[in-house]
């Protein structure tokens, strides 16, 4: 579904919702319209139909009775329970989606909301989903807004599923128990597909249009949500269809599926805490500690596939070797931990001056490498001015120790400079390896030519001297 990964997999932005769950920011501002009018108004609107829609459901239903308020006492403690004795499992389950930037969540709740609409009239249901929905408020802590009216979703999903069964089964005097069972037939079985079906597309509706609004985001595929979120709600479903059938045999049944609900959660919650943990270690294993960029292990891959992408649709792409400049230098001035913070800076400042596509790596040491797709010699040239420049005009304080002078780069100290050697496919070659081999042989020119500068893979070595050269450090200093 629509992640954005920003760079380097640290995803960014929010994920288009599937059905069963809103998408929102954490909680700043508690406003209807903190998100912009268009999505206020549709925020709204959800909350009118889901109150219109189980009050008409509710006037449609025949009266309360004490068997009702028996079974509805039932579910709502097993759904208590369920809510605290799951409220770890599912903090740690949304965290994780946070992280991710996928804020959206299947609320496994939905079990007794899904059979409370089944087996309970539509005021008892809706009474049961206020309650445990505001039991869960206080666990998940998402903005309120958005709480309320994902809670108007729902009422809206239970209303539908009570009208449902109203027409299908016609009215009766009582509620009680079974509705399946011994008076099982194509009708029941029949009612309690349709259910499900209408509890997920209402939810999918709702949720979908809020989305839409929102993130402007039309397609099908970002409404109805991801393959994985779907499946689990539809599991969520069928485990609320089990406790209607647990019901029906004897409400004493409701317990072993309290049992088996809670197990699930639980599981789904380390699950989600592992998978964490995985792309976590992953992610490490591919980027520079120092500097936050990738390593060669988090480069190449990537790398070559954009060159192949790129050769095969016939498009042209840079490649940058890059060095900075008498860097053995800094460190003896600045110490190595002063080294360390100008790497971060010009780390940081490379990734200022390239566009989101382009991969950057640390090659090793004070050596960079950079492949831009889609990008001609011309093209790829101005990058490299862009990044030289811009490390020229690197200003940043270093932290250096407690009594030292204070260091300020490109003030008290001149700027840090980077040479950089450029080769492009297809003109130069076309792996990775001869291009960043002749990128490399580019940058050693650049290097001999003086430094702070570029140079195009394949250009004549300036002339050697043929006397001693001078003392590199007799030259500018840092
Ligand atoms: P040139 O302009 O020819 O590239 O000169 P240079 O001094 O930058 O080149 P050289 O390759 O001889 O030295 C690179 C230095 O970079 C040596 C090493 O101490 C330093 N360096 C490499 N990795 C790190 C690092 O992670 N932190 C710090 N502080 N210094 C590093
Ligand atoms: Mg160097
Ligand atoms: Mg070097």
């Amino acid at each position: 579904m629509g992640e954005t990964d920003g760079p380097w997999g640290r995803m960014t932005g929010a994920d288009p919702p599937g059905p069963g769950k809103w998408t929102g920011l954490r909680p700043a501002r508690w406003g209807l319209w903190q998100f912009g009018v268009p999505t206020g108004v549709v925020l709204a609107a959800a909350n009118v139909a889901g109150v219109s829609g189980i009050a008409w459901a509710i006037m449609a239903a025949p009266l309360v009775t004490g068997n009702d308020w028996l079974m509805f006492g039932l579910l709502l403690g097993c759904a208590l329970v369920y809510t605290e004795v799951t409220a770890g499992s599912e903090k740690r389950r949304r965290g994780v989606r946070t992280q991710r930037g996928t804020v959206e969540f299947i609320d496994q709740a939905s079990i007794w909301f899904f059979s409370s609409a089944l087996l309970l009239p539509p005021l008892t249901a809706g009474l049961l989903v206020v309650v445990v929905r505001f039991r869960r408020y206080r666990i998940a802590m998402r903005p309120l807004t958005l709480w309320v009216s994902n809670t108007s979703a729902v009422l809206l999903s239970v209303a539908g599923v009570s009208l449902l069964r109203g027409w299908m089964l016609g009215p009766r005097k009582d509620f009680d128990l079974p509705i399946i069972g011994q008076g099982a037939n194509l009708n029941t079985t029949l009612l309690l597909v349709l259910a499900a079906v209408a509890y997920f597309l209402i939810e999918a509706v709702v949720v979908g249009l809020y989305r839409a609004v929102r993130f402007r985001t039309w397609r099908l595929a970002d409404t109805l949500g991801s393959r994985e979120d779907n499946l689990l709600l539809l599991h969520t479903l069928l485990v609320g269809l089990g406790a209607v059938g647990a019901a029906a045999i004897t409400p004493v049944a409701l317990f072993g599926v309290l049992a088996v609900a809670i197990m699930e959660t639980r599981m789904l919650g380390r699950l989600a805490a592992r998978t964490a943990d995985r792309d976590r270690l992953e992610v490490d294993a591919a980027t520079d500690s120092l500097t936050g960029l990738r390593n060669r292990r988090g480069f190449l891959p990537l790398a070559n596939a954009t060159l192949r992408l790129d050769r095969l649709n016939g498009r042209p792409t840079g490649v940058l070797m890059l060095d900075l400049d008498h860097f053995k230098r800094w460190n003896d001035r600045l110490g190595h931990f002063g080294g360390d913070q100008v790497l971060q800076a010009v780390a940081n400042a490379l990734c200022h001056n390239i566009r989101s596509g382009d991969l950057i790596a640390r090659w090793g040491g004070e050596e960079l490498a950079a492949v831009l797709p889609d990008t001609p010699l011309a093209e790829t040239l101005t990058v490299a001015e862009r990044i030289r420049a811009g490390v020229e005009a690197l200003t940043t304080d270093i932290t250096t120790p407690a009594g030292a002078e204070e260091v300020r780069l490109g003030h008290t100290v001149p700027p840090v400079t980077i040479s950089i050697g450029v080769a492009c496919s297809p003109q130069h070659g076309t792996t990775l390896a001869d291009l960043q081999d002749l990128a490399d042989q580019a940058l050693d020119i650049a290097k001999r030519n003086g430094r702070n500068q570029i140079a195009i893979a394949g250009q004549r070595p300036p002339h050697v001297p043929t006397q001693p050269k001078a003392p590199e450090h007799e030259q500018s200093r840092p």
